[in-house]
């Protein structure tokens, strides 16, 4: 069984994966370039929303979605026992929002299967709708309510899995400077050297967990990883006057209610390199969506405006899995737009490949590999 583990990256996935195998039993170290949970998963709204996000049908990523969601009580039960910190977990249930009727034509079909899968979904009408979120437009024709779904505050989340992987003896070396060299031994164990740190880091194992960043590791491991940064911008209004009950989806934006009285409105989806500045034209639209949806936004500007950068693959699928020409590494990146929900389950993936056994879901449409054509293998 793998005693030691290097973990590359120190964002939500990264954390994660080093709680698991901590939590496991075996010696972690997580190498961090930047700050801890710095990038996309500081940003992110923290909603857990397998059935909003996967309208469509129940394929691979769905159930990996909806697995990952039935981790989350044994998991923040952990993460907030271990840590002391609470990742302010809301079991808000959420509302997706039609503004015409016409837009109601593929819901019966989504309520079928996504009921057989436990959604427990109900269509409601214009008066039941105002009646279970009283803020929302008159305009509104329906609504699919979702009971199950919810939303942690992930920067919280965050800082209470820094917390809780240093309860367990994980070493964390965060601000370790650019990745330099990453070196994978054919008879297993690893050495990874970063500029701001005297010598290499050594470990029987890797985990790449480097989010948009993870392409840097093509040159390494002989694999092609076509990750691309996409960006979102989002911002956050007081809703201290006006309640905000369930998360809010239409088909511009959603709006998520926060413990500490904000009200978070997300998010543009743009290409703009590795830049997490906001501009008037991505907030803007946030703010037109916010008006149209939640009158009594009308006029308000936000309190706060940021962005972050999703780590999207060319299929928008994950890299869940072992690098099989490596054999020492194991790749956890890609996660887009449901990192946050996919915490639980990528750590549980990683920690049983981590320990060989095999995984309780099916990683196939996951592998790390299925970019790499056979000439780029080593
Ligand atoms: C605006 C916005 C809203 C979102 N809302 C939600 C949501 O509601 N629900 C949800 O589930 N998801 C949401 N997401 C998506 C979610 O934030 C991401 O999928 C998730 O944070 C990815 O986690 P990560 O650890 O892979 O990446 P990151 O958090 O970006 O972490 C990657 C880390 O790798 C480090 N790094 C950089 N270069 C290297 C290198 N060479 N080697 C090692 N490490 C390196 C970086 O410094 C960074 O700390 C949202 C994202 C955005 C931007």
């Amino acid at each position: 069984m793998t005693q030691s583990v290097v973990v590359l990256g120190g964002g939500i996935i990264g954390l994660s994966c080093a709680f698991e195998a901590a939590r496991r039993g075996m010696k972690v170290t997580l190498v961090e370039p930047g700050g801890l949970g710095g990038q996309a998963s500081g940003a992110a709204a923290g909603m857990l929303a397998p059935y909003s996000e996967n309208p469509e049908q129940p394929d691979d990523f769905f159930k990996l979605c909806l697995y990952s969601l039935n981790r989350y009580p044994e998991w923040i039960e952990a993460v907030e026992e271990l840590s002391g910190i609470s990742a302010e977990w809301v079991r808000s249930g959420s509302i997706n929002v039609f503004l015409h009727e016409a837009d109601l034509l593929p819901v019966d079909s989504r309520i079928r299967w996504q009921n057989q899968w436990g959604a427990e979904a109900e269509l409601l009408d214009a008066a039941q709708l105002r009646k279970l979120e009283p803020s929302l437009t008159h305009e509104a024709a329906a609504g699919l309510y979702t009971p199950g779904e919810s939303h942690v505050y992930a920067p919280k989340l965050v800082t209470a899995l820094i917390a809780a992987c240093t309860r367990l003896g994980v070493t964390l070396l965060e601000q370790a400077g650019e990745i330099r060299e990453v070196k994978v031994h054919a008879d297993g164990g690893a050495a990874v050297k970063a500029a701001g740190l005297d010598r290499p880091v050594l470990g029987d194992r890797l985990v790449v967990c480097a989010g948009a960043w993870t392409g840097a590791y093509e040159r390494w491991f002989g694999l092609s990883l076509p990750i691309h940064p996409i960006r979102g911008q989002i911002c956050s209004f007081d809703h201290s006057q006006a309640e905000v009950r369930h998360m809010v989806f239409s088909s511009q934006a959603y709006w998520v209610g926060k413990k500490n009285g904000s009200l978070v409105c997300g998010a543009s989806e743009d290409v703009a390199g590795f830049q997490t500045s906001v501009t008037e034209r991505g907030i803007g639209r946030l703010l037109r969506s916010s008006e149209k949806l939640l009158p009594f936004l009308k006029g308000k500007e936000p309190l706060h405006r940021w962005a972050g950068l999703r780590p999207a693959t060319r299929d928008g699928l994950p890299l869940l899995g072992q690098a099989e020409d490596t054999g020492t590494v194991i790749m956890a990146a890609g996660h887009y737009r449901n990192g946050i929900l996919l915490s639980p389950a990528t750590a549980a993936v990683v920690a049983d490949l981590l320990e060989e056994k095999p995984a309780d879901i099916r990683l196939d449409r996951f592998a790390p590999d299925r970019f790499t054509t056979a000439g780029l293998r080593r």
